[in-house]
């Protein structure tokens, strides 16, 4: 039986950890504050910052939710990330995305203060984490790494594959690992004879953004699967493809019309050594990291 790694248990260590942590910066006279910018009215954006303030008042971290118009323009949220970065009470700023499209994403994440960057998604954070230097590091990336460490999952010298190249997941996610001494590959829509490359992996990380898209057959049996994927389900068919005779997850899908899969098609967990499974693998992770983010750069900040 493949062993199940458990994201939110790992989230919750983490997030006492983080608490425990603001307690002797209490002590000391010192608040970790988050800003979180969130522009329109993107559902699953609102429910996701919504919950990172609330899990900030949870750990006793203090937070502030700013919300400019939807018609806001790039000017506006430069002066706006300008005015975060002077101030004294704001250790992290995380600009909550995707934006509406007349925003310059990239110009507004290159503005911020790289010692306030709780999501790591700024050059100079990305570059200290290529070089191998202290780094701000992007939460998912970072959670994945927290979940195969605390998991006592072995990385040095084992063959990690890792399926996506973004930014924000894939490329920090195989640095990372690359860092722990893992042999590692990054592949992408590109990558000629995929199943045989990530059939080689000791530990296969999924971040494509394709439900269901590894199949067992691209698996070697007793790899470790770490699904970073989040996908909606909506029709019948593809519900009786990853989850047929799953009577929870029938009943999940009843009454809300959806369910979520990953990357991984499930029936592939049956041959893995160890997976996360979705939800409740990787996801909750990245909330829990971002919170230990901001602790991290209210102590940088300070020279603690
Ligand atoms: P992106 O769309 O930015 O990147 C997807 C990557 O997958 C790209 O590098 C793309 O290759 C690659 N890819 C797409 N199709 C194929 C294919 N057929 N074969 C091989 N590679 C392919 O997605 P993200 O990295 O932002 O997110 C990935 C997934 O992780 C999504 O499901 C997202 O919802 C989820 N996610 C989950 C988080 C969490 O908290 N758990 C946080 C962030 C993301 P190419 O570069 O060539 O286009």
């Amino acid at each position: 039986m493949a062993k199940v790694l458990e994201g939110v248990a790992i989230a919750t260590a983490i997030k006492q950890e983080v608490a425990e942590e603001v307690k002797t910066l209490a002590a000391r006279g010192v608040r970790p504050g988050l800003a979180a910018v969130l522009v329109g009215h993107v559902a699953a954006s609102e429910i996701y910052v919504r919950s990172k303030v609330n899990t900030c008042a949870e750990l006793g971290l203090y937070s502030d939710l700013i919300m400019p118009p939807t018609d806001v323009t790039t000017e506006a949220m430069l002066e706006l990330v300008e005015q975060l970065n002077g101030r004294d009470d704001i250790d992290g700023i995380l600009i909550q995305l995707p934006l509406p499209k007349h925003v310059d994403a990239k110009r507004l994440l290159d503005a911020v203060d790289p010692d306030k960057d709780v999501d790591g998604f700024h050059p100079i954070n990305a570059g200290r984490l290529l070089a191998g230097r202290p780094a701000l590091v992007p939460c998912t990336p970072a959670g994945v790494l927290e979940i195969l460490k605390r998991s006592g999952i072995a990385i040095a010298g084992q063959r990690a594959v890792v399926v996506g190249r973004s930014d924000i997941v894939g490329k920090p996610v195989a640095m990372l690992l690359l860092h722990e001494h893992a042999t590692v590959t990054i592949c992408h829509s590109q990558t000629r004879y995929l199943d045989a490359i990530t059939r080689e992996a000791d530990i296969l990380v999924a971040a494509i953004g394709r439900p269901g898209f590894i199949t067992p057959a691209m698996v070697k049996p007793g790899a470790t699967l770490i699904d970073v994927g989040i996908n909606r389900i909506t029709t019948r068919e593809e519900f009786d493809r990853f989850f047929k005779g799953d009577l929870k997850r029938e009943e999940t899908f009843a009454r809300r019309g959806s369910t979520i899969v990953g990357d991984v098609d499930p029936h592939a967990f049956e041959i893995a050594g160890a997976y996360t499974p979705v939800p409740g693998g990787v996801g909750p992770l990245t909330i829990a990291m971002l919170m230990a983010n901001t602790v991290r750069a209210a102590k940088m900040r300070r020279g603690l």
